[in-house]
């Protein structure tokens, strides 16, 4: 094997910190870097020198073209490419990359899902530039990381409320950190590493099944055989297939400056993780959108179809996307470490305490930001968590809580003596190391020095989670900081704002089995939230509290969170609309003939037998075609509700009652379809199966 050089390889293609310290002046530089760090935007000027040495260099890396890249709310990213080329004299031709074009862009919005924000006679709408994530060559063109908004700077996109977010994070933690006398801290930013799960099959099965084609999941497929029982493919050897593929998309994610570091095969079969190490939020957003478009890209090269979707299977484990999220200064002090000293220790409980309440306060908004007709599947289906949302700590930390509580625990902070402990425990520094028993049916769980948010969906894009997490700490940060600042006796009001809040918040504390019963109990009893569905979810999104939150901490205005809960319902909808097609059209040309097809042949084999005089009572037949007949008729049945149940849907016009018709009448009725099919496939021979089955799918790459 030839050897990987891997420092050289990586970010090879990306216009970074190096590449713009080597190729621009001090100054210049320094006003990027400025910008980067959201201070003043560069002068035309600067921005004039960057542009043409961004050019430089992507044409020394092969590029021909440059593509502002965004992210829409369709989830995918968008990307419209321009040549460098310009007219020369007398015919000739030169290059050109102005500032306006590395800056601003414009492109039809109204191809766009945009919720009725844009105004009909308005369509255009302007790509800006994100200086924050850096531009990148693929495949002959340079990517300008860009957000994305309209006419009047309404957010089309998925990275502005992000961007916004971090703002907001910023200002309100920076606050808390000058309540601890910290005057070095210039930032605090959230970081984010996301685990990315999937599915790789081979492509010749993908290519027979129209379900896999168009909605990215089987939406029929009785179990196969051999499921996940046996524990033996979670971190089993990875076969050579896949390990080839593997290899490609890490060398591919590297050049692109993607940190991509762990992978390793999941828990069903056919299915594998990739986790990257962590970076700054929107970068982790951009290379996370970067991570699933190469995988999909690489999977192609290898003759394989790499699965995103959440279930793309009914009785194996679905796909999840684990959003390890945390507070970073910009001396990469992470602010989730109880550290050692007295004083990173009560800010440490202080920022705990914050995010739990956060947690409890929005249990709704965390919800709604996993909310899709896909993760649906996934989320309660018994190996991933509830629709309920509770915060694991350990019983260590729920321990130290209730002492804050009630009273046997109150000194965090000696400000005389900062180096001493006085909690009267020394459990606290050593907390990462307990992150190995940890509760994985949690769907936010404390892992030592961060939290990792588990109800992300696989395909999604991880910026809407992250901007609800980032706003809602800064919310419980901003409330925190205004009952602090300028009191007198700092440590004796710390401990009062910490324990009124653990007894008000500690309902959603919760270190037990997630999968049971049970906590579905308990937790109603408790009071917390169960949304089970993204149709009853999503529409939480424009509750009073809600649309408060996100105007405070200028993430949202009004009408800009009206129009995303339109696009999302409207998402929805539309998702469900083309699996219910999907299903009847599968129906009728693929499983109705192939069920006829099996009858006719079962019924020849018996006549043929009677014809011939052979002795016997024919059970095999006779009890085969029985059961058959009665199931084609229930599967008549049922495909003729779904069909007349689909057609009913355009007799609501509001996209809210679609929705509502989707969760309580098309889903249901898709369900029972499947059901039926279910019933059928294990009685079909070989011959007359009309797709591949699970068997041929989960075990097709061999
Ligand atoms: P697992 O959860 O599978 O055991 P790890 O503990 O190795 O995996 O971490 C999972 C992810 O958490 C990785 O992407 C890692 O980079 C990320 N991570 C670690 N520390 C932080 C942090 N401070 N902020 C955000 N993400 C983090
Ligand atoms: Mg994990």
């Amino acid at each position: 094997m030839s050897q990987i050089n891997v420092t050289e390889i990586f970010a090879s293609h990306v216009f970074n910190d190096a590449v713009m310290k080597e190729r621009l002046s001090k100054e210049v530089y320094a006003s990027v870097k400025r910008a980067m760090q959201g201070g003043a935007a560069l002068s035309v000027k600067d921005a004039k020198v960057v542009a043409e040495a961004m050019k430089n260099w992507a044409i020394e890396k092969g590029a021909t073209h440059f593509t502002h890249w965004f992210q829409p709310m369709t989830g995918i990213t968008a990307e419209k490419h321009d040549g460098f080329i310009d007219l020369g004299e007398n015919g000739t031709a030169i290059t050109k990359f102005s500032e306006k074009s590395l800056v601003r862009g414009e492109s039809d919005a109204s191809s766009f899902p945009t919720g009725g924000l844009r105004a009909t006679f308005e369509a255009r709408g302007y790509t800006v530039w994100d200086p924050t994530s850096y531009a990148f060559v693929k495949d002959g063109s340079l990517y300008i990381p860009t957000a994305f908004c309209s006419y009047g700077g309404e957010a089309l996109d998925k990275k502005t409320p992000l961007l916004r977010s971090m703002e907001s994070l910023n200002k309100e933690a920076m606050r808390i950190l000058k309540l601890f006398g910290d005057t070095t801290t210039k930032r605090v930013l959230p970081t984010v590493g996301a685990e990315q799960e999937y599915f790789l099959i081979d492509k010749s099965v993908y290519e027979k099944r129209r379900d896999l084609i168009y909605c990215g999941r089987t939406l029929f497929g009785a179990p196969a055989s051999k499921g996940q029982e046996l524990d033996d493919h979670y971190c089993g050897a990875i076969k050579p297939r896949i390990a080839a593929f593997m290899k490609e998309l890490d060398e591919e994610l590297w050049k692109l400056g993607v940190y991509a570091k762990t992978k390793h095969n999941e828990v069903a079969p056919s299915q594998h993780e990739l986790a990257p190490i962590f970076t700054t939020a929107n970068v982790a957003c951009d290379h996370n959108q970067l991570t699933m478009e190469i995988m999909k890209v690489v999977a192609n090269r290898h003759g394989l179809v790499c699965l995103l979707h959440e279930k793309p299977f009914a009785s194996v484990s679905g796909s999840g996307k684990h959003d390890n999220w945390s507070l970073s200064t910009d001396l990469g002090e992470n602010l989730l470490e109880p550290g050692n000293s007295s004083a990173t220790t009560a800010r440490f409980l202080l920022f705990l305490v914050a995010i739990i309440s956060a947690v409890d306060n929005n249990q709704d908004l965390l919800r709604l930001s996993v909310a899709s007709n896909s993760n649906d599947h996934r989320l309660g289906a018994s190996e991933a968590p509830p629709a309920i949302i509770s915060v694991y700590l350990g019983e260590n930390l729920e321990g130290i809580l209730s002492g804050i509580e009630n009273g046997t625990i109150s000194e965090y902070y000696n400000k005389k003596d900062p180096s001493e402990i006085k909690l009267g425990i020394s459990l606290l520094p050593s907390f990462a190391n307990d992150s190995a028993d940890r509760n994985r049916t949690s769907p936010i769980a404390f892992t030592g020095n961060k939290f990792e948010f588990r109800m992300v969906g696989s395909s999604e894009n991880i910026a809407c989670p992250n901007f609800i997490l980032n706003t809602i700490v800064a919310e419980e940060l901003s409330k925190i900081a205004d009952q602090l600042e300028g009191v007198k006796d700092f440590n004796s009001k710390l401990n009062s704002v910490l324990q009124e809040k653990i007894r008000k918040h500690k309902r959603i504390l919760f270190s037990g089995n997630n999968y049971s019963g049970a906590w579905q109990k308990e937790a109603a009893r408790r009071g917390l939230l169960n949304l089970k569905t993204t149709a009853v979810a999503l529409p939480k999104f424009t509750d009073a509290k809600n649309i408060a939150l996100f105007k405070k901490h200028k993430v949202l205005t009004t009408n800009e969170i009206k129009s995303r809960l339109e696009v999302l319902l409207d998402n929805y909808v539309k998702h469900v609309k083309i699996e219910a097609r999907t299903a009847i059209d599968m129906a009728r040309k693929q499983i109705v003939p192939s069920l006829l097809g099996y009858q006719t042949f079962v019924i020849e084999a018996f006549m043929a037998k009677s014809r011939a005089g052979v002795p016997g009572k024919y059970k095999l037949e006779e009890d085969l075609i029985k059961k058959l007949s009665k199931l084609s008729d229930l599967f008549h049945d049922k495909l003729e509700k779904l069909a007349k149940d689909l057609s009913e849907m355009e007799k609501h016009t509001a996209i809210k009652l679609k929705a509502d018709y989707c969760e309580s009448v098309i889903i249901p009725s898709l369900n029972s379809l499947r059901a039926c099919y279910d019933e059928i496939e294990p009685l079909l021979s070989e011959e007359f199966k009309p797709f591949p089955n699970y068997d041929d799918i989960l075990y097709s790459v061999k």
